[in-house]
């Protein structure tokens, strides 16, 4: 078939299987081309197909030779539905890994449940021994909790009161006012329970129980903090109450590893344009003025470009990991400088639909969007038949 685009809101309800191939190899050509870290050996990656997940995969395996174990939650083609992108992404990952002569195996499933967490003890067991870096890196709208039952749904919301500001609808440019009401101690319960550190806790304790843990072991799971801006919605409001759940636990982990050395992490990243980052309001439009202003002054960075730096100047070949006051790893060192959100902040005042592509990104916003499913790359002939069913190993 012949596979276009098909864009409902912040949703592309296809993916072009050679698109998301391209953009895996762009990810994979970027690690190659940097000096080769001394890294982990052995990595299970949690929520691997996509974003900051499957770069952290590609840092590991193509920056430092690492055996990956991958988690996600991805669709195959079906009648006349293509996959998903991450269902290909991992595809060409695995033929990429293959002819590099890398072990890499996905397990695709719920990675919350009992099920998916005994099946990936048994494959570390069955190949690997051990692993000494897990990555969680999940997004997602749902859990359901594998003890009782109950499934959760996560809100972007802001808490104690309304919040208004202008956002950016980016397929049209049509800058507009957006108002949130505050979010319910319920709903707050709810996406804490989702994007906060129960699950990373769990998925902890079962690995380290089964004895899958490597003595030095590290994990590592992801977090956001962002400006004054888009606080009310994002720090302030309710994915911010479960990133301060998340983070409380890289504590909680760090104390239960200690006995084998390990330790735990919270890297706080930076704004990159994911499947999740595109559904948050206002966020969009902020990113499309921070991409505007990091390349005018050559500080640009993708999910590729932030995680080699994870892995190459943090978690790796440092004495010493450096982290913030409050223990935090910080690669959002570069979007938070002081020179680049005045110049952020200066833009946001002014712009408008009319003004919007003389002032922000947008163009460069939406192109990465597009290429999240495998839209709009140089040299993919978007023209051809191309068979929705790629097989995922
Ligand atoms: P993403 O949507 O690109 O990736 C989510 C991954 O989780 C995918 O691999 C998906 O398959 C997997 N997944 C979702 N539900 C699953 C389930 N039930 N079982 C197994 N796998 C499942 O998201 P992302 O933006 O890369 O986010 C990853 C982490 O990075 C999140 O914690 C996010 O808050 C954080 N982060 C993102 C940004 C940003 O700007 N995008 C910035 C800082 C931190």
């Amino acid at each position: 078939m012949v596979i276009q685009p098909k864009v409902r809101g912040f949703i592309c309800t296809t993916a072009h299987p050679v698109g998301c191939a391209k953009h895996v190899q762009e990810q994979i050509d970027y690690v190659k081309s940097q000096p080769r870290v001394e890294g982990p050996k052995k990595v299970l990656v949690i929520g691997s197909s996509t974003g900051y997940g499957l770069a952290s995969r590609i840092a590991a395996a193509f920056g430092s030779g690492a055996a990956t174990l991958g988690v996600c939650f991805e669709k195959p083609a079906s009648d006349n539905r293509t996959a998903t992108a991450g269902w290909y992404n991992t595809a060409a990952f695995h033929e990429a890994a293959k002819a590099a002569g890398l072990y890499a195996k996905t397990i695709n499933g719920d990675a919350f449940s009992d099920a998916i967490k005994q099946e990936v003890i048994d494959i570390i067991r069955s190949d690997l021994g051990q692993v000494d870096l897990v990555i969680y890196s999940l997004a997602s709208p749902r859990r359901t909790h594998p003890r009782t039952g109950e499934t959760f749904s996560s809100v972007l919301k802001p808490i104690g009161k309304p919040f208004t500001d202008k956002t950016v609808n980016f397929h049209t440019g049509q800058v507009s006012e957006v108002s949130l009401e505050p979010a319910t101690d319920e709903e707050i319960r709810q996406t804490v329970a989702v994007m906060g550190g129960e699950d990373w806790d769990m998925w902890m304790h079962a690995l380290n129980e089964a004895g899958v843990l490597a003595d030095g072991v590290m994990t590592v799971a992801y977090s956001y903090i962002g400006p004054e801006l888009t606080k009310a919605v994002y720090r302030d409001g309710t994915i911010g109450r479960a990133k301060d759940d998340l983070e409380a636990t890289a504590h909680a982990l760090t104390d239960y590893l200690k006995t084998r050395g390990g330790r735990a992490f919270v890297s706080v990243n930076k704004a990159v344009v994911t499947q999740s980052s595109s559904a948050i309001p206002v966020v969009p439009l902020y990113m499309s003025l921070l991409f505007r202003v990091m390349k005018d002054k050559g500080l640009h960075e993708g999910c590729a470009e932030q995680m080699y730096r994870l892995f190459a100047q943090r978690l790796y070949g440092q004495n010493e990991i450096p982290v913030d006051e409050a223990g935090r790893i910080r690669l959002d060192d570069w979007e938070m400088k002081e020179d680049v959100q005045a110049e952020v902040r200066s833009l946001w005042t002014q712009v408008t639909t009319e003004n919007l592509l003389a002032l922000t990104d947008i163009e460069g916003y939406r192109s990465e969007f597009m290429k999240l499913f495998g839209f709009g790359l140089a040299g993919v002939d978007y023209a051809a038949d191309v068979n929705p069913d790629v097989p995922f190993a």
